[in-house]
């Protein structure tokens, strides 16, 4: 099931082997309950706890691919979630730091990928700050929707960083990759639209 996943993200466009190896690698499943595992191979999204989702996996690997992670590049991946994008940046070699506003959702994360072998650092807290006590990061990747792009976030990232962050209304975004440059200003490329949970936190859609 996980190679007819891969072989669905590769027709459509994902073209990128770590990320597509890592898709192959993880089991989605132990991140469902027992009696929804039959969604777990579905490219889309699916409820978790506390009104939350998983990303649908085509949109794991479109952030990812975006984000352009290499082994042993700090990330910051704002929304941990389930942990199930965290389990791609680290298979793709990320030094990651997860932040993750529920306290509930960040517990839960933190037992499962404990149990599956991986260790991040896990924040509980808002991500709409960024979080400046490990700054600069190579990278940095937002989970939910955002109404603007955070200027904390901008200024978190180092010189050739990328910020992948989708930005727009409560029911869809488009996807954002903004890169500083050397003499500190940013580039901002558009992708196409997503849907995501709202982003909260001070600078979010707030509570
Ligand atoms: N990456 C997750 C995964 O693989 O399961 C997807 C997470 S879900 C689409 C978005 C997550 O962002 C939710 O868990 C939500 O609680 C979290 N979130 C929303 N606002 C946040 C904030 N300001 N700081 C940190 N996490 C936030």
């Amino acid at each position: 099931m996980r190679r007819a996943l891969v072989r669905k993200l590769r027709e459509k466009g994902i073209a990128n082997e770590p990320v597509l190896n890592a898709i192959g690698k993880i089991p989605r499943h132990w991140f469902f309950d027992e009696i929804f595992v039959d969604h777990a191979y579905q490219d889309k999204a699916f409820p978790i706890a506390e009104g939350q989702t998983i990303s649908q996996p085509y949109t794991v690997a479109f952030q990812t691919n975006l984000l352009d992670v290499k082994p042993g590049k700090k990330i910051l991946e704002i929304g941990t979630g389930s942990g199930y994008q965290a389990c791609v940046l680290l298979e793709c070699g990320a030094d990651l730091v997860t932040i993750e506003y529920k306290k509930n959702l960040s517990l839960l994360a933190q037992k499962m990928l404990k149990y599956m072998g991986y260790s991040p650092r896990f924040v509980i807290g808002d991500g709409s700050l960024g979080y400046d006590k490990l700054t600069p990061y190579d990278g940095i990747i937002v989970t939910a929707g955002a109404p603007t792009v955070p200027t904390a976030l901008i200024e978190q990232l180092k010189v050739g960083g990328h910020l992948v962050i989708p930005v727009g209304d409560s029911k869809s975004q488009k996807m954002l990759r903004l890169t500083k440059m050397s003499d500190g200003t940013i580039t901002k490329e558009q992708f196409s639209n997503f849907s995501f949970v709202p982003l909260l936190g001070e600078d979010g859609w707030k509570k």
